[in-house]
């Protein structure tokens, strides 16, 4: 059996310069948790080049959908940032990845701490009904450089709160979203990091500084986001899921890797 299904996109939407999303149809037999990632890419030179990308879209449903970067000098998004509807792509048959709801310890505040495209994973998350059940409070965090990277407010403001389905598990009281920019004017402004360092992101929301009892968190974003955000964690006494499977306070995954 091949390692890749061969889908197609369905649907290609462009935030900004920079980044874009795209949908492809799903095969039956691909199962994944939400949080998870494939691999997917486009033959290339009659090879397939293959990237890790976090599955954005949440298992129940038809299709697949994804965030992209889209790096100039890139060798797969240069080329995949002019995909269309109709187009072929490549996705790998076996998701993986430690973002799961199953390798976090029970607490009440749930917090998706990400940067640019580590939003990915938790677009899945927030849109699992277990998220909800299992928590009081879901903080979506995320941190970009410029207001026009803040992708899928819709989606976290609008679309899900004002869901049936969600608004029976309570969603309107539990989804809370906190973006912040770095490189430009905007309500909340900073690197998570100083935020997190100067309690204002818990004055802000209201909520106590994290706390082992109450607080469980997955991260997703570049190699310094992880290793600044998850030291701040282990500072308030949080403790890493020691591996895929292992139950912890919190679980981390790299939105990319720095080559
Ligand atoms: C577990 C995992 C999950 C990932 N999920 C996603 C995802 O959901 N969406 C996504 O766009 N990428 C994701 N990536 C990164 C992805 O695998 C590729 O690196 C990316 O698509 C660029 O591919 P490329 O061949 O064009 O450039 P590459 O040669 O892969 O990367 C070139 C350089 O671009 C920068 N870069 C790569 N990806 C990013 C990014 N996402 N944000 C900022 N800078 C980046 C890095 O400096 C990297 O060294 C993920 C990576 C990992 C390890």
């Amino acid at each position: 059996m091949a390692a890749f299904n061969v889908e197609k996109i369905t649907h290609v939407h462009h935030w900004n310069d920079t980044l874009f999303s795209f949908k492809t149809t799903r095969d039956p037999s691909l199962r994944f948790k939400n949080g998870q990632f494939v691999m997917i890419g486009l033959e290339v030179n009659g090879k397939p080049l293959m990237r890790a990308y976090s599955i954005a879209s949440a298992n129940y449903e038809e299709e697949l959908e994804f965030f992209s970067i889209k790096v100039q000098d890139g060798p797969l998004t240069s080329i995949l940032q002019k995909v269309q509807v109709g187009d072929e792509i490549l996705v790998s048959r076996k998701p993986t990845g430690t973002l799961v709801l199953d390798d976090l310890l029970p607490g009440k505040n749930l917090w998706l701490l990400s940067s640019g495209t580590g939003l990915a994973p938790f677009l899945s998350v927030i849109r699992d009904p277990e998220t909800y059940e299992r928590f009081e409070k879901v903080i979506v965090v995320h941190g970009t450089r410029y207001i026009s990277e803040l992708a899928y407010q819709d989606l976290i403001l609008d679309e899900l709160p004002n869901n049936e389905f969600f608004q029976d598990l309570g969603i309107q009281d539990k989804l809370v979203y906190y973006p912040t920019v770095t490189r430009e004017e905007f309500k909340t402004q900073g690197r998570l990091t100083a935020l997190i360092e100067s309690g204002k992101i818990f004055e802000d929301l209201n909520l106590p500084a994290f706390n082992r009892e109450d607080d469980r968190a997955m991260l997703c974003g570049s190699p310094h986001f992880l290793r600044d955000v998850a030291g701040l964690l282990d500072q308030h006494g949080l403790k890493e899921s020691p591996r895929m499977g292992e139950m912890g306070d919190y679980v981390i995954e790299r939105a990319f890797v720095e080559k």
